[in-house]
C-alpha cells in the first residue's frame, strides 16, 4: 500500500493526466491509483536487491515506471529476468542511443490531420483519445509523444470530429492513445455517439493493453456501450508473453471474446523477453486457447531509448517460420515493421 505522500502524488497525477469529468470512483480507477511507481517499492514486492540492477535516475526521470497490481501478481517473485519485470523496469541501457533511433521513429508530428487526430492509413484514422496509461512499456513507440499538446476537455475534440465529418473516405477510426480504455465511460460514450452521428464511419477498432494489464476495467457496462452501437466494434490488445496472459487477465479477455467483439493481439518482438521460437509459439497458443487472433508481430520502431530491446530480422523470419510448421494458419501472426510515410504496415516475409 503506498504512503499517504506517495498516494497524494499518484492521485495529483492522475488528476492532470485525465480531466475531472473523466474520473469516476469505479473499482478499476481505484486500482489505478494504487498502482506502483517506484522501482524500490516494485523490487521489494517481487523480493529482488535494488543493488543488482543498474537504475540511473536519468533513465527513471524520462519515462516513469507505472505498474499495476494485476501485472506484478504475475511476475516470478525473485527472478531478476522475469519477462514481465524487464518490460516495465528503467534501464541504464536506455541512455544508449545508437545512430537511426529517434524520439519521432515513425513521423507521427506529420501524421496530423487535426489536433488529436492523426492520419496514417487510408480510410482509417487514429484518435489520441488521451496521453495516459494503466501501465509505462519501456519499449513503447510513443514514450516521447508531446500529449499535452492533444485535446484534453471534451469540447476541444470539435475539430477533430468536423475534420473526419468533412472526409469521407475514413470508414474506420482507430480509438489509441495512451491507452482509451484509461477514459471512464461516459467519455467513451460521447465518443461513440459522436462517431455514429457521421454516417461514413462504419467501425470502431480499439487500441489498448488495459484487459492484459488493467483487467478490472472490463466491465460489463463498458462492453455493453460498443455491443449497443451500430459500429462494428475491433478490440486490438497487446500481450508479447505467454505469462501475460493468465489469471484475471485471461479472464478480462475471455469475457470479451464471450461478448462477441472480435479480439485480435499484436506482440512486439523484444530481446531478451519473447525472441525465441518457443517464447512464440506460447504466446500464440496462449491467445487463440483465449479466443485471440494472434495480428501483428511488430518489428520493433527504432524510439531513442529502446535499443537494448532490437532484435535481426532475420531472427524474426526464423521465428514466423516455426510458428507456421507448428501452429493452425491463424494463430500465425503477420511480421511486419512501420515506415514513416507508407499508408500501410510492411510485412517482412
Ligand atoms: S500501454 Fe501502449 S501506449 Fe502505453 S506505454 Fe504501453 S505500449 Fe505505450
Amino acid at each position: 500500500m503506498p504512503s499517504s505522500h506517495l498516494q497524494k502524488t499518484i492521485n495529483d497525477s492522475l488528476s492532470s493526466a485525465i480531466p475531472s469529468e473523466e474520473i469516476q470512483s469505479d473499482s478499476w480507477q481505484k486500482s489505478l491509483s494504487h498502482a506502483i511507481r517506484s522501482p524500490e517499492e516494485l523490487l521489494e514486492k517481487l523480493k529482488l536487491d535494488i543493488g543488482q540492477f543498474d537504475i540511473p535516475k536519468e533513465a527513471f526521470n524520462n519515462f516513469l515506471l507505472l505498474v499495476t497490481e494485476s501485472y506484478l501478481n504475475r511476475m516470478e517473485r525473485g527472478n531478476p529476468k522475469d519477462p514481465l519485470l524487464l518490460q516495465v523496469l528503467p534501464t541504464g541501457k536506455e541512455l544508449v542511443s545508437p545512430p537511426g533511433f529517434t524520439e519521432d521513429a515513425l513521423h507521427e508530428k506529420d501524421s496530423h490531420f487535426a489536433r488529436g487526430l492523426l492520419k496514417k492509413y487510408h480510410h482509417r484514422a487514429l484518435m489520441i483519445t488521451t496521453g495516459t496509461c494503466a501501465i509505462h512499456c519501456r519499449y513503447c513507440f510513443r514514450r516521447h509523444f508531446s500529449y499535452l499538446d492533444e485535446p484534453r476537455q471534451w469540447e476541444d475534440w470539435k475539430p477533430a470530429f468536423e475534420a473526419i465529418e468533412k472526409d469521407s473516405s475514413i470508414q474506420e477510426i482507430l480509438l489509441s492513445g495512451g491507452d482509451p480504455l484509461i477514459l471512464n465511460d461516459s467519455r467513451l460514450e460521447k465518443i461513440i455517439k459522436r462517431l455514429e452521428e457521421i454516417p461514413h464511419i462504419k467501425r470502431i477498432r480499439i487500441h489498448t493493453r488495459i484487459p492484459v494489464v488493467l483487467p478490472s476495467r472490463i466491465t460489463s457496462n463498458f462492453l455493453e456501450l460498443f455491443l449497443n452501437s451500430r459500429l462494428t466494434t475491433f478490440m486490438v490488445i497487446h500481450a508479447n508473453h505467454h505469462h501475460e496472459l493468465r489469471d484475471d487477465a485471461a479472464e478480462s479477455i475471455r469475457k470479451i471474446v464471450r461478448s462477441g467483439i472480435p479480439v485480435l493481439n499484436q506482440a512486439v518482438l523484444l530481446k531478451g523477453i519473447n525472441d525465441s521460437k518457443e517464447e512464440q509459439f506460447q504466446l500464440c497458443e496462449g491467445l487463440i486457447n483465449l479466443g485471440v487472433i494472434p495480428y501483428y508481430l511488430h518489428q520493433l520502431d527504432q524510439v531513442e531509448g529502446t535499443s537494448h530491446f532490437e532484435t535481426e530480422e532475420t531472427l524474426g523470419k526464423e521465428i514466423i517460420q516455426f510458428l507456421r510448421e507448428n501452429l493452425p494458419g491463424y494463430a500465425v501472426p503477420q511480421y511486419v515493421r512501420e515506415i514513416p510515410g507508407k499508408m500501410n504496415k510492411t510485412p517482412l516475409l
